[in-house]
């Protein structure tokens, strides 16, 4: 897909906008699935005093800002988590579109499925410690649909590759990271991480294929480490500070879809030619 350039401008600012509005949407199924309430019903209300929240005070990111972060019906504080967490997957769909909207429009649905099941996943293990079932296993299920209708995303030609791929990225994927789990309990004597992130793994991997674990696992674990750290120095945290998995999972793995997956590829690349042009030792 090519598109000339005031077409690809109202396209980008589409995908803002789309991306803001399911940033809110976000922020709804993060509140309301671990209470088990449905996220269409009631609509949008203030959870002090109930009121209806109108339209015009419920824009993504900029309500809050004109609203100086307070309710308009009662004036109870309204976190700011609310306008980041729409800012981020309106900035998320936008850089989704641009880098890959010249592999299809597909490929960008998909990786904007993807990303909207992350970070309500993350949302939810950030207040809960648990990620839902229908995040993770649910993240296997539409992987596997998205790669057999969009094989692009594995760079497969057809439908029946694209789903192999898929599964076979969510075995690896879950496999290996239950492996370092299992490993890692015996180690240290204590739980490392649920089977929870073990699902969520694996749906990334129906999405990102077999090659992604090379790179989410280091990579989250390299930034949880490092958050971790940060956390003992500046908020007080201990060593057994508990901190969601989750999370450092869904980074890495966007991560991979913006650069993750290009440079491990060059990596691969790079090691190949390296052997190829290494000497050949003959026998004397
Ligand atoms: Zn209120």
């Amino acid at each position: 897909m090519d598109l000339p350039a005031p077409y690809l401008y109202i396209f980008a600012v589409f995908a803002f906008v789309v991306g803001g509005c399911f940033g809110s949407l976000l922020n709804v199924c993060i509140y309301r699935i671990p209470l088990g309430v449905s996220i269409v019903y009631p609509g949008s209300h203030c959870s002090v005093c109930g009121s209806p929240i109108p339209w015009y005070n419920n824009i993504p990111i900029f309500s809050w800002f004109i609203l100086k972060g307070r309710a308009a019906c009662c004036g109870t504080r309204i976190d700011r988590r609310y306008w980041i967490i729409e800012a981020i997957t309106a900035v998320l769909f936008l850089a989704i579109f641009l880098k890959y909207y010249t592999e299809g429009v597909g490929v960008v649905l998909c990786y904007a499925l993807m990303v909207f099941g992350l970070i309500a996943a993350s949302g939810i293990d950030m207040d809960h410690f648990i990620i839902p079932d229908r995040f993770t296993l649910g993240g296997v299920v539409a992987g596997i649909v998205c790669s057999t209708l969009v094989p692009e995303l594995h760079h497969q030609t057809s439908a029946w590759k694209g789903f192999n791929a898929a599964l076979g990225g969510a075995f690896v994927s879950g496999l290996v990271l239950w492996l370092v789990a299992t490993i890692g309990s015996k180690i240290f004597k204590k739980e490392a991480m649920g089977m929870g992130d073990v699902k969520f793994i694996a749906g990334m991997g129906a999405f990102l294929g077999t090659s992604s674990i090379v790179w989410v696992i280091p990579v989250s674990a390299f930034i949880g480490s490092i958050f971790g750290i940060f956390l003992i120095f500046t908020k007080g945290g201990t060593w057994g500070t508990r901190m969601p998995y989750g999370p450092f999972l869904a980074l890495a793995a966007i991560l991979w879809i913006f650069g993750g997956s290009d440079a491990t590829q060059a990596y691969f690349d790079h090691i190949q030619k390296t052997l190829q042009a290494a000497p050949v030792i003959q026998p004397a």
